[in-house]
């Protein structure tokens, strides 16, 4: 366990007119290998974290009809009354959880909004927010700069990627205001089970704590796994809030839509910060989002009967290699230890981008938990993957 004081250290003296707090924030690991990578030829990117796929066609359609119609006004701050209805409708049918459109459901510009707003609204300067890792990369950050103290706890491979309840009690302090989660997960691919999560919810009960689950790639999970809707666990609707968006169930990234749901109490203080800093999520890609929930039900299943037809070649031919992979259940990444290879993360993936033009993140990135691994985004073309894979077998051989 580590806390993130070192990963986010304190300026000491004034060398900026920027606050402590972003002058301090590091650059997100992943972007600065997408930089280096944009100005090479040649390279196949496996660090993208978002669909190959276009939005859906109908999807697009309604989102230029609302143009053309003349949607182009601010909406109220919330969101549209019927997205939120269409959405609470939805959450009810897949997880049988059930929020009131009315008061218990915001329309975010992208799950990053969610987080930011959960993060702000919750958090009163040193407390503490438990978060498992590796993990997506804006989890600390969001935490950090609404004044809270992100404390990484390291998930483990040989344990599935799974939460560790165990080792999440043991970080629990006064200071502790919430527990911060998502699964599927990226950069694992690990979706979390039941068991555990009943045992996180317990301990949210026993801790008088709140569980902020981000659940974006909640219906991209492979045959035979089931995701799990946190809030739809027995109690736990009071005492968390689920965060979710469009970007990546229905390769809407562009279109900023995503959603944060809780009790009304909670919601309250969340709306409250999104009316002063975004108003209202974009008009017509809201328009778009309700289509995406009324009709694309099977652009959803196609995208993810591809994803796993990638999924599989990745993982074996990774596995078959030498580099030990863990079989994602869901989302769209692949999470190699190369660490087995003698190198750390870093310098694998820097070797492997400068020697074989082959981009990917290294799992350091994500939080401690990640150290040793590097994430492959298989959200590319299947010819792309095999290619990039030749690549990293020359590599491998020639290490
Ligand atoms: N949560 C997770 C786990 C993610 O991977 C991402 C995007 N990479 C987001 C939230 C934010 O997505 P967006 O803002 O596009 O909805």
């Amino acid at each position: 366990m580590s806390s993130t004081s070192s990963t986010f250290p304190t300026a000491s003296t004034r060398t900026t007119y920027l606050s402590q707090r972003v002058a301090s924030l590091k650059p997100s690991g992943i972007r600065r290998f997408f930089d280096i990578a944009a100005t090479m030829k040649d390279v196949i990117s496996l660090g993208i974290g978002e669909p190959d796929f276009d939005t859906p066609p109908s999807v697009i359609e309604a989102g230029i009809q609302a143009l053309r119609s003349g949607q182009t006004h601010y909406t109220s701050n919330a969101g549209i009354l019927e997205l939120r209805q269409a959405l609470a409708a939805h959450l009810e049918r897949l997880y049988g959880v059930s929020y009131d459109p009315q008061t218990e459901i915001i329309i975010t510009v992208g799950g990053s909004e969610a987080l930011y707003l959960a993060a702000t609204a919750l958090l009163d300067p040193g407390d503490e927010v438990i978060i498992p890792t590796p993990c997506f990369v804006s989890y600390q950050a969001q935490v950090y700069l609404a004044g809270g103290v992100p404390i990484e706890i390291p998930c483990r491979m040989e344990d599935n990627f799974d939460v560790n309840p165990q080792a999440i009690e043991a970080a629990i302090t006064p200071r502790t205001k919430a527990i911060l989660i998502g699964f599927p997960n990226n950069p694992t691919g690990a979706v979390a089970t039941r068991e555990r999560l009943l045992e996180i919810a317990r301990l949210a009960e026993k801790h008088d704590l709140i569980v902020i689950s981000d659940e974006i790639y909640d219906r991209l999970v492979y045959a035979g796994h089931q995701h799990v809707c946190f809030p739809s666990l027995p109690g736990m609707k009071g005492r968390s809030l689920l965060l979710g968006g469009f970007s990546k169930d229905y390769a809407m990234t562009g279109w900023r839509i995503g959603y944060a749901c809780g009790p009304q109490h909670l919601m309250q203080g969340l709306l409250r910060v999104h009316q002063y800093t975004v108003m209202s999520a974009p008009t017509m890609s809201q328009i778009a989002a309700l289509t995406a929930l009324y009709d694309r039900d099977e652009a959803v299943q196609m995208m993810v009967e591809e994803y796993d037809r990638r999924r599989r070649l990745i993982v074996s031919e990774l596995n078959r290699m030498g580099l030990p992979t863990f079989e994602p259940k869901g989302a769209f990444y692949a999470f190699p230890k190369v660490s087995v290879t003698g190198l750390d993360d870093e310098t694998f993936a820097q070797r492997l981008l400068q020697e074989e033009h082959v981009a990917v993140v290294p799992g350091s990135a994500f939080g401690a938990g990640g150290e040793g691994f590097v994430r492959c985004s298989y959200a590319t073309a299947y010819e792309k993957i095999e290619e990039a894979l030749r690549r990293i077998e020359r590599f491998l051989k020639r290490l």
